[in-house]
C-alpha cells in the first residue's frame, strides 16, 4: 500500500474521531504514513488537506522521501507554519497523538494554537500498522533471512573463551554481512547461568564447557524489525535444561497453532503459557509471550495473559515462551510469524531442536 493510501484510510477516521485533523508527531507513525526516514518531522493529515513539517536540515532529503505532499522545512519552530496550515485548512479542532507527546508540548501547542481545540486520540496510527502489506512482508521476510544466516554465521565463532560481548559484537557484524541495514537491536547473548536472566546485558563472562548460550538478535533492513531467540548447548548442558528446552519448544508451537485471525492474544497466551504451567514451571516463565514487529521492534498486538487484543490477518507477531532457572540457566525460542488465513508460520526457517556445539 502507497503512502497516501495508508493517509487516506486514517484520515477517513477524523469524523468518527470528531477532529477536522490529526497532528502526527509521533516518527515511526510519520514515516508510515508518508516514507520519511529523518529524525524530526511531523503531519497535518485532515480531509481538507495534508501538509509535511520538517527542520531544515531535511528539507533536501524530504524531498526525495516525501514528494507527494506539500512540504514545510522550517529553520524557524515549526508551529509558527503550523498554526498558518491549520488556519488555511480551516481546523478548529486538532487531533494529536496523545501517548506521544509532553506536558510541555502540549503547553506550548495550547499556545500557539489559541482557539483550535485540541484532542488527544489514542494509538490510531499504530492499529493501522498492526496489518502488514505486501511490501511490508517483503521487507520483513528479507530482514528475517538476513538474521536466519546470521544465526549460522555465529555458530562458528562461539569457541571456549570467547566473552558475551565479543558474540554480541560479532552477532552484529554477522548482520551486516548478510546485508542488514543494522541490528534491531543491541544483541541480548548470555552463558550459563546468565541465560537466567531473561535481558541480560553481555558482560565479560567467557564461554565454558557445559553451557547453554541464549542469543536474542535481529536485523533492521528498510525501517523494519525482527526479533529472534535461540538457546543453544556448547557441549552436555544439565539435563534439566535439556528437558526444558523441549518444554519451551513444545510451548512455542502450540502458542503458533493458536494463532490465527481472529484469535484473542490472551487465548495465544494460554495455549503456550499452560504447556509450561503443567511442566510446574509456570512461575519460571515470567513474562509475555509475544508482541507485534514492524517498525518498531515492539509493537502491537500484545501477546500476553491479560491481553484484549484480537489478532487480525496480516499481523505479524513474535512467539517466546522461556523458562528462567537462577543459578542454572534459561532458554528462550522467539520466533516471528506471520497470522495468515491460509495458515500462520514462522518467517524464518532457522531450527528450533536444540542444537549442541
Ligand atoms: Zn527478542
Ligand atoms: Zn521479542
Amino acid at each position: 500500500m502507497d503512502h497516501l493510501s495508508r493517509r487516506n484510510a486514517l484520515i477517513e477516521r477524523c469524523e468518527e474521531l470528531k477532529v477536522d485533523a490529526l497532528l502526527l508527531t509521533r516518527l515511526p507513525n510519520v514515516r508510515y504514513l508518508t516514507g520519511f526516514t529523518g529524525s524530526s518531522a511531523c503531519l497535518l493529515a485532515g480531509p481538507a488537506g495534508s501538509v509535511f513539517f520538517t527542520d531544515g536540515r531535511y528539507g533536501e532529503q524530504s524531498r526525495h522521501e516525501v514528494p507527494d505532499l506539500l512540504r514545510v522545512a522550517s529553520t524557524a519552530p515549526l508551529l509558527g507554519p503550523i498554526r498558518e496550515h491549520v488556519d488555511r485548512l480551516g481546523v478548529r479542532r486538532l487531533g494529536f497523538e496523545k501517548h506521544a507527546v509532553t506536558v510541555g508540548q502540549l503547553e506550548r501547542w495550547e499556545d500557539a494554537l489559541d482557539g483550535v481545540t485540541l484532542t488527544g486520540i489514542g494509538e490510531e496510527v499504530e492499529r493501522q500498522r498492526w496489518t502488514k502489506d505486501a511490501e511490508e512482508l517483503a521487507t520483513l521476510r528479507a530482514a528475517q533471512d538476513a538474521t536466519d544466516r546470521a544465526f549460522e554465521g555465529i555458530l562458528d565463532a562461539l569457541v571456549v573463551g570467547v566473552t558475551e560481548r565479543q558474540a554480541a559484537a560479532r552477532l552484529a557484524r554477522e548482520l551486516t554481512r548478510q546485508g542488514a541495514d543494522g541490528t534491531a537491536f543491541d544483541a541480548i547473548v548470555a552463558f550459563g547461568e546468565h541465560a537466567a536472566e531473561p535481558h541480560h546485558h553481555p558482560c565479560h563472562r567467557t564461554l565454558a564447557e557445559g553451557d547453554v548460550i541464549k542469543m536474542d538478535f535481529g536485523a533492521l533492513v528498510d525501517g523494519y524489525h525482527t526479533d529472534m531467540t535461540r538457546t543453544v548447548a556448547f557441549g552436555e548442558p544439565a539435563p534439566e535444561l535439556r528437558k526444558v528446552h523441549d518444554l519451551v519448544a513444545a510451548a512455542q508451537q502450540a502458542g503458533i497453532d493458536a494463532l490465527h485471525p481472529g484469535a484473542s492474544a490472551a487465548d495465544v497466551d494460554r495455549a503456550a503459557r499452560s504447556v509450561i504451567e503443567d511442566a510446574g514451571y509456570g512461575d519460571a516463565f515470567s513474562h509475555g509471550l509475544g508482541h507485534g514487529v514492524g517498525l518498531e521492534i515492539h509493537e502491537g498486538p500484545s501477546l500476553r495473559r491479560e491481553g484484549e487484543d484480537v489478532i487480525p490477518a496480516g499481523t505479524v507477531v513474535t512467539i517466546e515462551p522461556g523458562v528462567y532457572l537462577p543459578g542454572l540457566g534459561g532458554v528462550r525460542i522467539e520466533d516471528v510469524i506471520e497470522v495468515a488465513e491460509d495458515g500462520s508460520g514462522p518467517l524464518g526457517a532457522a531450527t528450533r531442536e536444540l542444537i549442541e556445539l
